[in-house]
């Protein structure tokens, strides 16, 4: 949790003063766990508390309240109108990419006899949400006035495609499309409030100049583009629990795509693919570390076990852990060398992490976090 922290900071300084943050919580915090990693987040003291957190969907924002969350929660997916009610009772805030969204958001407030508040999003090339970003002038007018007194506009934002790409063109371009839809929406009483930044955009532009952003996977241990390498704040390990000598010809796992050449040493891992170890890892040169040294899986990850090979790794024995995503000894290996080696990103490894696996969480110094987690 400290690394966590740590990483909220770098997030911050890269902003500059005065910055706030929008930690994405969605997906179950990219997979870690929403309630341990809610808790920690938000009991960092100023500035490091969140100014909110962002969710997915009007459920995620429900268990956020649950959890005991009484400040803002952005909902950044378009609601499904079935959602908006649910989303007025537990009081949290949509972004919305409709006028008509508007209307119906304001009819809740209305019903529910309490001022609701809302972003808008801007499409300034994402394609699957916003309003379009030429045409400002004309729907931020529809939305003030559907707004009317029932809602807060607090908020107007978009997000970038490829600012996580070596080539940041686009996302300028982005930008300035952005820039130019917010000088057409009408002048409010409280000035909207911008944000336009996710991990790649807060470290590569210092978040456009906006002083709140929406940081994810960075916070979690993903490279946020090129060069911006996160502290590693998850480890993915495992235990060896069965070792065996095989005579040459043996072969492993499922199609028996593997077989020794020589007498061979392997070892047997309680992990499979039931536990998000993406399957393909081992057909694309996968790896992992057994005290301080690299070696290879072998045959086809199980859903329920993975096979190493431990032929040059004599000092290894049963209940040793091995660690897939994580540090041991000198050797390191990313979640984002994992998904590269897959070809997907880091977001997918993460979020994919299995239920199955227990999640435990790093206090201080690497002791235990404090128990106990509400779930
Ligand atoms: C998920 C999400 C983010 C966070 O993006 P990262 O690349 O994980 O930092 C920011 N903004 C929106 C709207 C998102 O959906």
């Amino acid at each position: 949790m400290d690394l966590l922290r740590e990483n909220v900071q770098a997030a911050r300084r890269a902003i500059g003063a005065g910055a706030e943050l929008v930690p994405m919580v969605k997906a179950e915090a990219y997979g870690l766990g929403m309630p341990a990693v809610v808790a920690a987040l938000s009991g960092f003291p100023s500035p490091d508390l969140p100014w909110a957190f962002g969710v997915a969907t009007v459920p995620e924002g429900e268990r956020l309240r649950a959890l005991g969350w009484s400040g803002r929660i952005l909902v950044f997916s378009p609601a499904t109108p079935q959602d908006f009610e649910r989303a007025g009772s537990a009081a949290l805030t949509l972004c919305i990419s409709d006028v008509e969204g508007v209307r119906r958001w304001a009819a809740i407030a209305a019903s529910l006899a309490r001022r609701l508040s809302f972003h808008i999003e801007v499409d300034t090339g994402m394609g699957r949400a916003g309003l379009p970003w030429e045409h400002a002038a004309q729907w931020g007018a529809d939305v003030l006035d559907a707004a009317a007194d029932k809602l807060v506009w607090e908020g107007v934002y978009t997000h970038f495609h490829s600012a996580d790409e070596p080539d940041l063109t686009s996302a300028d371009e982005q930008w300035a499309k952005f820039q130019s839809a917010v000088a057409a929406l009408p002048a409010l009483e409280t000035p909207l409030i911008m944000h336009t930044s996710n991990s790649a955009g807060i470290f590569r532009r210092a978040g456009y100049g906006c002083k709140l952003a929406r940081p994810g996977i960075f916070l979690y241990g993903g490279r946020a583009g090129p060069d911006v390498e996160p502290a590693p704040v998850v480890s993915l390990r495992a235990r060896l629990v069965l070792i065996k000598e095989v005579p040459a010809g043996s072969t492993a796992g499922y199609g028996a795509t593997y077989r020794a050449t020589r007498a061979e040493r392997w070892g047997t891992l309680a992990i499979g693919y039931g536990d998000g170890v993406p399957r393909r890892l081992a057909t694309a040169g996968g790896e992992v570390l057994l005290r301080g040294k690299r070696t290879r899986i072998i045959g086809r990850i199980s859903m329920d076990m993975t096979t190493i090979d431990l032929t040059n790794l004599l000092e290894a024995e049963v209940g040793d852990e091995v660690t897939l995503i994580g540090e041991s000894g000198d050797q390191r290996i990313t979640v984002d060398e994992v998904a590269a080696r897959c070809g997907t990103i880091s977001y997918e490894i993460l979020t994919g992490l299995g239920t199955r696996l227990p999640r435990i969480y790093l206090g201080e110094g690497g002791r235990p976090w404090r128990d106990p987690i509400p779930s």
